[in-house]
């Protein structure tokens, strides 16, 4: 064993460096993992910004804020969790304020707050459009300044689990090669999303669903994995993400008779209706022949330039860099885009998994605040807010436990399966397996959903897992070998893609992200409100169900 820790944190985004700083604050000694340096974190691409409900720019609630989850959920979000977090957030906010994070300002001095989707408030605090950014740099300097041990550009590979608990992790040294082992009695993943499921995403390459895969593997169940959120704004064609902050400041949405087709589909909230709804109705403008070339337009001109300067700033460029179209002169095109993960490790409100010592927190986790469809700006709230309360818990748990054990066989079985990858010397390119995988999920798996291409996609993912048994890895080498690294995030992506199916499959309604239009075209509450739970059984997805906690609000129907 390498090194040992009270609490280890795998991942260094805004959730995993939340965590660190609270478990480390409570007296446990720290270290945080990561596959990139930490504020390469994919947090620090959040651009729009973080939902609170301080009523600066109007009157607002925890209780508002809550509800507005509750119905952006479409009724799948836990709502005791739902209620913590937005009970939590204003002072977590404040917090990240005290701590240095530079905030746009009202002219009195507040922290200013825009409108987003589906918010009956203007509740998004923001710094700019580069909020996550900020955020990102805010949390490492309170890493920095605590001396908290970061073992950076370590790829986390195995969980290792002894005795019911789970003791550390197997990491593959990037910078130098080999396996090193960190035992830890408490250890927390928050290694964010799987956007790279999709060719078409928002999400950055190191989006593999590490984390995700990694608990399953050790036998903690994942939870509503098929709810895939698509982003309605990604520009085309690269798939970097258009602020929903552009709406928040009153951009319209055009198809290519120049009409605001959301009035058809969402007609009080307009381009500010939830996410889900805004996808669907692109999606459906598109396919029927209204779209621009496979898209829709973003129109910003009637903001003036002034305005999208100071506030949209990052958007313009980006607009700019990426599609060559000034948004002060043309609207930008844009379609929906794979690009946050609602589904995740099963936890509980303190992050704690079914393995004792595990937690999860972030876009990893699914406690379930997000339900079947999240908030833009609630996520970056939940990786502060659960990311605090699975450090303070993780750290409370390894305070009050002693010992940590690494049997010999964990690193010798995990020694011995790299060394059988690396060395096979015929077989499949990853790359080719990872193409095929992110194109048919999109086809298959995406904004709309049908049984026939559900059923289409379990044979294909089945058939690329037994294919990646023969996967090769050409570089034998041991520095910054990302073509082994590339491979067993491969691994990671193909069985979290069958999960997917599977709960998508069992769910025959149409809820938030998982629409079936074409044979359970409604929410189905008598007989689905539920969660799927899927765990690995012989390496398979078996699926279960668990009910929604339900405190204050009984569901209705949800029209925009
Ligand atoms: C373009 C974009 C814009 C967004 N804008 C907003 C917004 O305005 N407001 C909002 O609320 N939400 C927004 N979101 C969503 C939100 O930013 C993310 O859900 C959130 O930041 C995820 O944070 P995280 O800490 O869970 O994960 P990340 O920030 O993705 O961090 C993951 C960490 O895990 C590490 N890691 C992963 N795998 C391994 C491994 N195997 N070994 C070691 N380390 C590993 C990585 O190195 C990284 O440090 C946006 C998302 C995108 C893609």
């Amino acid at each position: 064993m390498e090194a040992k820790h009270d609490v280890l944190v795998v991942g260094a985004g805004c959730a995993g460096m939340r965590a660190a700083i609270e478990a480390h604050d409570a007296g446990a000694d720290v270290a945080l993992i990561s596959k990139i340096h930490p504020v390469r974190s994919h947090s620090g691409a959040a651009e729009g910004g973080i939902n609170a409900a301080l009523g600066n720019a109007s009157e607002d609630s925890p209780e508002a804020h809550a509800f507005d989850t509750v119905k952006g959920s479409d009724y799948l979000g836990d709502q005791d969790a739902i209620e913590i977090l937005c009970d939590e957030a204003p002072g977590d906010v404040y917090q990240l304020e005290h701590w240095g994070a530079v905030f746009s300002r009202t002219d009195d001095g507040r922290i200013a707050q825009r409108p987003f989707g589906a918010a009956g408030e203007p509740r998004t605090a923001y710094a700019a459009d580069i909020t996550g950014h900020v955020l990102v740099q805010v949390l490492y300097e309170q890493v920095m300044k605590r001396d908290l041990t970061v073992y950076e550009e370590w790829f986390a590979w195995r969980l290792v689990e002894e005795g019911g608990r789970c003791q550390g992790v197997i990491c593959w040294d990037l910078l130098n090669g080999g396996l090193k082992t960190i035992g830890a009695k408490t250890t927390i993943l928050a290694t964010g999303g799987a956007g790279r499921l999709y060719t078409g995403t928002t999400n950055a390459y190191s989006c593999t669903g590490d984390g995700m895969a990694l608990a399953l593997r050790v036998g903690v169940p994942l939870k509503d994995m098929e709810m895939m959120q698509f982003h309605p704004t990604t520009l085309a064609p690269s798939g970097v993400l258009i602020t929903e902050g552009c709406r928040g400041e009153g951009a319209y949405l055009l198809n290519s008779d120049n009409e605001r087709f959301l009035k058809d589909y969402a007609p009080n909230a307009m381009e500010l209706a939830s996410r889900d709804v805004i996808s669907r109705a692109e999606q459906t403008e598109i396919d029927q022949g209204r779209g621009v070339e496979g898209n829709v337009l973003l129109d910003l001109r009637h903001l003036g330039a002034e305005k999208i300067l100071e506030r949209l700033h990052g958007t313009r460029e980006l607009s700019m860099t990426f599609a060559g179209v000034d948004p002060i002169d043309e609207p930008i095109p844009v379609r929906p885009g794979a690009h946050y993960h609602m589904g995740g490790v099963d936890t509980d409100v303190w992050g704690r998994t079914e393995l004792e010592g595990l937690y999860a927190a972030g876009e990893c986790a699914c406690v379930s605040v997000h339900g079947a469809n999240r908030l833009g700006g609630n996520a970056l709230m939940e990786t502060i807010t659960y990311g605090k309360r699975a450090g303070a818990h993780a750290a409370d748990w390894a305070l009050t436990h002693t010992t940590v054990t690494v049997p010999a066989s964990a690193e010798s079985d995990a020694a011995r399966e790299l060394k059988e990858l690396l060395a096979r010397r015929e077989g499949e390119r990853p790359w080719s397996i990872r193409d095929e995988l992110a194109e048919t999920m999109h086809v298959n798996f995406g904004v709309f959903r049908r049984e026939d291409q559900m059923l289409r996609q379990g044979e294909i993912v089945a058939e690329l897992r037994s294919r990646y048994e023969n996967v090769v890895v050409d570089d034998k080498g041991d520095v910054f070998n990302t073509d082994l690294t590339q491979a067993l995030e491969l691994g990671f992506l193909l069985e979290l893609a069958d999960s997917m199916v599977v709960s998508g499959l069992a769910r025959r309604e149409s809820r938030g992200a998982h629409a079936r239009p074409y044979d359970y075209p409604d929410r189905d509450d008598e007989n689905f409100m539920k969660h799927t739970i899927v765990r690995s059984v012989d390496g398979q997805p078996a699926l279960e169900w668990r009910p929604v906690t339900m405190t204050k609000w009984q569901p209705q129907e949800r029209k925009y």
